[in-house]
């Protein structure tokens, strides 16, 4: 856990938040500024600054994170699609620096994104 990273004190519990999904890898939240009727985020517990830290070792949390992304997809009922998407660094627009996914639905979505 990094002490002053936003992200590693929701999943402490250190920041009390409601949580769509926890377990032993991966939490997920919903956006506090939200883009579509739903933005969910998925992040893993442990501290990962972004998808450029990622390494083939990551399998199983990248599993974990696109299977749980897929079930609140479902649970949302967003059975027209949806987008899944991570930002990195600032030129991909991340504001946050703890690895997290975006699901984004309930609306049509466009591309190329801005
Ligand atoms: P990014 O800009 O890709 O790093 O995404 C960070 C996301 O975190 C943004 O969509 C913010 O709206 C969201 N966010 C920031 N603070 C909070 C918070 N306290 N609770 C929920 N979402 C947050
Ligand atoms: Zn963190």
């Amino acid at each position: 856990m990094t002490t002053d990273c936003l992200f590693c004190r929701m999943a402490s519990g250190e920041i009390p938040v409601a949580k769509v999904h926890e377990d032993d890898l991966v939490f997920a939240i919903r956006d506090i500024n939200p883009q579509a009727p739903t933005h969910v985020l998925v992040l893993p517990v442990a501290h990962i600054g972004s998808a450029a830290e990622l390494t083939e070792a990551d399998a199983p949390l990248l599993g974990r994170l696109f299977s749980v992304a897929a079930k609140i997809a479902q649970q949302d009922g967003l059975e027209g699609g949806w987008r899944l998407v991570s930002n990195v660094g600032p030129d991909g627009g991340q504001t946050v620096p703890h690895l997290h996914m975006h699901l984004l639905g309930g609306r049509s979505m466009h591309w190329p994104p801005g």
